[in-house]
């Protein structure tokens, strides 16, 4: 059935105007004013609201097994959440595991993902670089679709590749394009410091933030556009946390280095006087890089207004808080005894378009353009789904978010639809709820209703890294 939304207030990264959206087949067929149309074409009114690209997530961790961790969201119920948060498309880490071909950890993720909502696409990471897995990165690329691959500098015998590997794969990446993305934090060296405190019995979540300090963030992220430069690739650093990081970024781009950036909500709202909450709630936070201070969070604002940073994604990475119901293998409680042991990572997938919105149009000055830009926009054109996805315009995915900028309400776990027991944002008000959402022309959230199905989302085989 063909939809019509009308009447609304269109904004993308460029335009601003009022008028309908005939969408069929899934895609935008005519946009204009006062359109007419028979009675087979089910009408939305708009009025009095937003209508704008369904937002992109290009960073979620949903159903992934990883040691004695698994997250707590299905690519069901991860893809609802992330539906009633106003967005339509994620794209979802999957790995290579050690000894194995990527192809074949693209092969179980497949199987994951089935449940998906809403529009899923890869990056793969790369654990263990050799002749074959590079090779194995070039058909990846250009038969299916994922061309975006993610190296760890942290994790030492876990995730952790050595510069000579990460320079190897940024090649291979770059030269047939892909993104590369990076996970900067000198690893090693952070290990050294957990190990100290540890054996001195400096074991509390808050540990977990003085462990991880910023310099080591700016450190890694230096040493990752420095070899990028080298191989004449373009990079991505993932949750960029650090003004020390976020100098490098901002450094390279002057020079006109094709390096990018993201931050996470949590980074932009948050502090690591969280770390502080008594009761073990400290370990709520507990995702790399860790919370850091309000020096920081200026940093990270200036980044977004200037378009240091180009986008913001979740990292929703989602460990329940209390055992139950799930058990252990999903739970924080894992590092009762030390932070060490507590599993890395938070949610977020179902407030960022809020959050966003609130912090960056109300209170840091932005454009509403600039908004759709950083959740929508960049991330399409950065991972090669631009202009199928990220915008709205003839010709593009009926992928659409129905805004209202003047509601206020308050973040509640309770209300959420993912399986995570907590949110890093329980009581908060914000103003900017999202009201209607539809999947390539398909109503799937209608207020607190459900429209949408699990198996409905497609695989997203996506096209050459952009730049922006
Ligand atoms: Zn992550």
């Amino acid at each position: 059935m063909a939809t019509l939304i009308r009447n609304g207030r269109i904004v993308t990264a460029v335009d601003d105007y009022s008028g309908d959206i005939l969408i069929d087949n899934g895609v935008v067929q005519t946009i204009g004013r006062n359109l007419s149309v028979g009675a087979d074409v089910q009408v939305y009114d708009a009025s009095g609201l937003l209508v704008l690209p369904g937002g992109i997530d290009v960073h979620t961790h949903l159903d992934w097994e990883f040691g004695p961790t698994q997250t707590v969201d299905t690519f069901g119920t991860g893809t609802k959440s992330a539906a009633f948060g106003g967005t339509t498309t994620l794209i979802d880490f999957c790995n290579q595991t050690m000894g194995q071909s990527p192809l074949t950890g693209l092969e179980n993720w497949h199987k994951r993902r089935e449940s998906a909502c809403v529009d899923v696409g890869a990056h793969m990471i790369m654990l263990d670089v050799n002749a074959q897995s590079l090779a194995d990165m070039k058909t990846l690329i250009q038969r299916e679709g994922v061309t975006s691959f993610k190296l760890f500098m942290a994790y030492p015998g876990v995730l952790m590749v050595d510069d000579g590997a990460l320079f190897k794969a940024m090649r291979v990446a770059g030269g047939n394009g892909a993104m590369t993305c990076i996970h900067a934090e000198n690893g090693q060296v952070i290990q050294v410091l957990v190990q100290e405190a540890v054996e001195q019995g400096l074991r509390a979540p808050k540990y977990h933030a003085t462990t991880r300090p910023s310099i080591l963030e700016g450190e890694a992220t230096h040493r990752a556009i420095r070899l990028a430069e080298l191989a004449g690739t373009p990079l991505y650093i993932v949750h960029l946390s650090a003004g020390e990081a976020l100098a490098a970024v901002t450094e390279a781009r002057d020079r006109g280095i094709p390096i990018h950036a993201e931050t996470c909500p949590h980074y932009l709202f948050l502090t690591a006087e969280d770390y502080e909450r008594p009761e073990f709630e400290g370990a709520k936070y507990v995702m790399t890089p860790p919370l850091r201070d309000h020096h920081h969070q200026h940093q990270l604002w200036r980044g977004l207004r200037t378009d240091d940073l180009q986008v913001v994604s979740t990292d929703h990475c989602p460990f329940c808080f209390n055992e139950q119901p799930y058990g252990m293998k999903y739970s924080k409680r894992q590092g009762v005894d030390s932070f060490s042991k507590i599993p890395n990572g938070a949610p977020g997938v179902e407030t960022r378009l809020p959050l966003i919105f609130d912090g960056a149009v109300r209170k840091h000055g932005m454009s509403i353009n600039r908004f759709v830009e950083i959740t929508s926009t960049a991330p399409a054109k950065l991972f090669g789904l631009f202009p199928k996805k990220g915008s709205i315009a003839v010709g593009t995915d009926g992928d659409i978010v129905l805004f209202d900028p003047n509601e206020q309400w308050t973040i509640r776990a309770a209300e959420q639809h993912s399986r995570i027991d907590y949110t890093l944002f329980e009581g908060r008000q914000v103003t900017g709820r999202v009201k209607k959402v539809f999947l390539r022309g398909q109503c799937i959230v209608d207020g607190q209703n459900w429209l949408g199905r699990e198996g409905m989302g497609q695989y997203l085989r996506r096209g050459e890294a952009g730049r922006v």
